[in-house]
Parts: structure tokens; sequence; C-alpha cells
């Protein structure tokens, strides 16, 4: 079982020349805001500290680093889907998201929250789509699933994993409160970052 006894703020970044070195292997955490990702990372990494820091105010729109051993840092995407947001910070996140799909060597997968309730949106297509695209694996979270019931949480899973038939996608149900799935979320992130 991983602990990564060390594990550190790196830095935020509000635009792409702020992010941390791109060197050895990063994984990112997204998700729409209200999905379920601080719960999640609470569960996965047992480190309250990392979504505690990037809730500070201020930081809640930033890409937030942390390192977990030397070289291996998990990255907290800024929450999206704010229905108030005005457009202009919308292109903004936009952008800096494309940018860092695009440019980051070190970025080894993404793992996507997912509210089971709600399934992909656009946002969430968005980056697994720019993911994809470099051939980088993408495993969702489909969040909450204590809310669903068996069936429904199987059509769900099924649905989701038909939608884009790519070997580089995997799909889970997760549930931080009944602590459902967080052996198999471990086991994914650890081999990421394995070298
Ligand atoms: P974030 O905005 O994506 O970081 O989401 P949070 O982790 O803060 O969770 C948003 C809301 O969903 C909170 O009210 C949580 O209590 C709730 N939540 C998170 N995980 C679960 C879960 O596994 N099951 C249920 N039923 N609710 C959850």
């Amino acid at each position: 079982m991983m602990s990564y006894p060390d594990t550190k703020f790196v830095t935020s970044a509000a635009d792409a020349r702020q992010l941390a070195a791109d060197t050895g292997r990063e994984v990112a955490f997204a998700g729409r805001s209200n999905a379920g990702k601080s719960s999640a990372l609470n569960a996965i990494t047992e480190h309250p500290g990392l979504a505690r820091v990037s809730r500070t105010p201020g930081r809640t729109q930033l890409i937030n680093f942390f390192e977990l051993a030397p070289a291996r840092r998990l990255v907290d995407l800024p929450g999206y889907g704010y229905a108030k947001v005005p457009e202009r910070v919308r292109a903004r996140w936009h952008a800096l998201m494309e940018h860092y799909f695009n440019v980051r060597e070190s970025l080894a997968g993404l793992m996507l929250i997912v509210d089971s309730r709600r399934g992909v949106g656009s946002q969430d297509a968005a980056m697994l789509e720019w993911m994809l695209a470099r051939e980088r694996p993408v495993h969702i979270l489909l969040s909450k699933s204590d809310k669903l019931n068996r069936g429904e949480a199987q059509r769900v899973l099924r649905e989701t994993e038909s939608r884009w038939r790519d070997p580089a996608l995997s799909v889970q149900l997760f549930s931080a409160h009944a602590r459902h799935g967080i052996d198999e979320a471990r086991s994914v992130l650890e081999r990421w970052l394995a070298a």
C-alpha cells in the first residue's frame, strides 16, 4: 500500500509559465466542481492536506502541484463547470488546460472524477480527448456510486466504457463515502507513477 510520507506542496500555476518543471512523472486529477475530487484525493492519498491546499482561497482556480516522492507529482487541476463563471474565465481555463494537456511530457495519466449521476460532460470530454489524442491513459472514477443502486451503477459503467472504445481509457465505480474502489484507483495511480 502506498503512503508517500514525504508528500509536499510544490507550487501553484495560474498560467503556462508557472507550471512545475516538466521532469519525472506526474498524474493529474480533474473534475467538475462538486464531482467529489477533494474527497477522492483524500481517500486515495490519505493526505487531507492536499485537497486542503487546493481549497485555500485564491488557489481553487490554479493548477496545484504536489510532490509525492522525488520526481513523482500529483497535479490537482482547477474545478470547472460553475454555472456563474463569466465566459472570459471559462475561455482562460480552456486555454490553460489545452496548453497543459498538449505540452506536458511528464504527464503519465489523467484521473477524471465524474459524478456517476451526471455522467461525462463536455469539459470532462475535452480533457479526456486531449489525453487520448496523445495516446496517454485516462482513468475515470464514477464518483458517489453509493447514490446509485446496482443496476444504475452497472449501466453508467457500461455506457461510459462504450463511449470511447479506446484501450487507453479505463473506468471504475468509486465512492469515497462508502470507501468503494479505493484500492483499484490507488493501483492505477501507482502503476502510472512507476517508471
Ligand atoms: P470537489 O468540489 O470535486 O472537490 O468535491 P468534494 O469532494 O468537495 O465533494 C462535493 C460534495 O459531494 C460534498 O458534499 C461531498 O460530501 C459529496 N461527496 C463526495 N464524495 C462522495 C461520495 O463518495 N458519496 C456521496 N454520497 N457524496 C460524496
